[in-house]
């Protein structure tokens, strides 16, 4: 039997980038102690947590004093080692399951995983060579995505294929590496929103309000909410959210990323088992953040309530965009999150602002 969490207790976190950074911050202000493992010293999480131990991901015995140390473990990132996730059960309560690591670690997996639930996805294939390619594209129509089974985040590992012959398929395997890969049809959607929910211990439900996410160069921009998606569509995503949580055994705080097609149809794209980029904007408009969701679940805490007192944007600060900073900090209605990274380097996350609207 797991026990709720009390107010001194650590909770560990794998990962110390921004997300894990808004955790431990989370897990502070409900009385918590974090516990950081992440191999860069001085990282975004560990500026803001108890402590930090120092070493790979899959470190057998820094896995075993995270478990010592913590009540429960958690993580901020999917591509944590599914073996170090199950190392750690057989020492302490590790949430989200290892089960969601492992789906949504390998897209072919993952839309399998979907496609059972009877969640609806592009049409996708596995190719594992030109010749694969060339097929599943001629079954798509000539178009499509190709993507890294494994490993890919913020649109790297993929490439757009559009009415590609032969001759352009030519070489492609090499290009992308000589990986496991998958095609999936290219979705001519109106636009893409995610949906962040959680589920508790106790296996009740709750989603925020869909965001709509605008994405460039594959990393994502903006957020909007409301969203502007008509009820019917964010109800099936919502829907489509609770049966993917219920199936996984899922505890904590899950984004899935959808596309909106213009006949009301609703595809998911992928699942992340972890706080979402696409929900940072609850920080500001609702009581309750998805990072003190995300720490309340795993603590076996009740879940709050996912009301939005606000329409807002939330909108990423990447790279050069840091030089807005003075300019928002003079706005009314503009709440600014950074990310402590003291270098900045094009394509990098330095942190995000939500404007109330
Ligand atoms: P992903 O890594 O799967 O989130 O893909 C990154 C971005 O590529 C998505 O946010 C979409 O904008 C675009 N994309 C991914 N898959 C497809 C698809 N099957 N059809 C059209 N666009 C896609």
């Amino acid at each position: 039997m797991i026990r709720p969490l009390v107010p001194g207790d650590t909770i560990g976190i794998i990962g110390g980038g921004q997300l894990g950074r808004m955790l431990a911050m989370a897990a502070a202000r409900l009385g918590f102690r974090t516990a950081i493992l992440e191999p860069q010293p001085d990282c975004p999480a560990a500026q803001v947590a108890n402590s930090q131990i120092l070493a790979a991901y899959d470190d057998r015995a820094a896995l075993t004093s995270l478990a010592a140390r913590s009540a429960v473990v958690t993580y901020e990132f999917e591509n944590v080692p599914v073996g170090a996730a199950k190392h750690l059960t057989d020492h302490v309560p590790v949430f989200p399951p290892p089960l969601a690591l492992e789906t949504a670690q390998d897209r072919l997996a993952e839309k399998g995983f979907l496609n059972r639930q009877n969640i609806r996805t592009a049409r996708f294939d596995s190719v594992d060579d030109d010749t694969d390619i060339s097929l599943a594209l001629a079954a798509f129509g000539g178009s499509g995505v190709l993507k890294t089974r494994r490993l890919g985040y913020d649109g790297k590992g993929q490439r757009v294929l559009r009415n590609a012959t032969d001759t352009d398929i030519d070489g492609t395997y090499d290009a992308m590496g000589r990986v496991p890969l998958i095609l999936e049809e290219l979705v001519a959607f109106d636009f893409e929103f995610s949906i962040i929910a959680a589920r508790g211990l106790d296996g009740a439900m709750m989603a925020y309000d869909a965001a709509r996410n605008e994405h460039s160069d594959g990393i994502l921009r903006r957020s909007t909410v409301p969203a502007g998606l008509r009820p019917e569509m964010e109800e099936k995503a919502r829907e489509a959210t609770f049966a993917l949580m219920a199936a996984l055994g899922y505890v904590g705080v899950i984004g899935v990323e959808f596309f909106a097609l213009p006949d009301g149809t609703v595809l998911a794209n992928e699942f992340a088992p972890r706080v979402h980029n696409s929900g940072h904007w609850t920080e500001a408009a609702c009581v309750v953040s998805q990072f003190e969701q995300h720490i309340r679940a795993v603590a076996g805490l009740p879940l709050g309530a996912t009301g939005r007192h606000s329409a807002c944007v939330m909108e990423n600060l990447i790279g050069d965009d840091i030089e807005r900073i003075p300019d928002l900090l003079g706005e009314a209605g503009v709440m600014l999150n950074l990310y402590g990274k003291t270098e900045t380097r094009p394509g990098r996350k330095m942190g995000h602002f939500t404007r109330l609207t």
